[in-house]
């Protein structure tokens, strides 16, 4: 069941039904501030799996996830907000002609509790690829854009509020 080894190993999972929730990494994971790798060798059922997964664990609460926040170092993240659900594979996001930077409070489920006031851009564009690598390419505004900074960002390694790994304080 498991869509890739790569960490996978080190993660508590339930099975549920035929999908997995995965446990959600926390901001003192280091694996959270590397860079995730591009998708390449993976096959459409292997991505369409973890992105069914990613959905589970994300019904949990939240508006979007990217797949090194369950451990998995791969270049996916998906949004699920206002009804719409969508999965990027290898995103390439880059501000939209005419956007703006504009300010805005997010929190992160790997960081629960905190929220950090964060300069986004108010319209993006991402290209990226579908389950079967078909390149797409499409145009997101407003808390859309938001959603889908943040959880580049994640791609790569980086977390609201913090440069770096938090030493656990016991
Ligand atoms: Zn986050």
């Amino acid at each position: 069941m498991a869509p890739s080894n790569n960490g996978l190993d080190l993660l508590f999972e339930v099975c549920f039904n035929k999908f997995m929730i995965h446990t959600i990494l926390e901001d003192n994971s280091p694996i959270l501030f590397q860079r995730s790798e591009e998708i390449t060798t993976e096959s459409a059922e292997e991505i369409e799996q973890l992105i069914s997964d990613m959905f589970e664990t994300l019904e949990l609460g939240g508006v979007g996830l990217s797949a090194i926040q369950i451990g998995i170092k791969k270049r996916i993240f998906i949004i699920s907000y206002m009804n719409e659900k969508m999965a990027f594979v290898n995103p390439v996001l880059v501000p939209a002609v005419g956007a703006q930077l504009v300010y805005g409070n997010e929190g992160c489920l790997s960081r629960p509790g905190i929220e950090v006031k964060m300069r986004r851009w108010d319209k993006v564009v991402i290209t990226s690829q579908d389950k079967s690598k078909n390149p797409s390419q499409k145009t997101l505004k407003g808390f859309m854009a938001r959603i889908a900074q943040h959880e580049y960002d994640h791609l790569n390694g980086k977390v609201i509020g913090l440069k770096g790994p938090l030493t656990k304080i016991e």
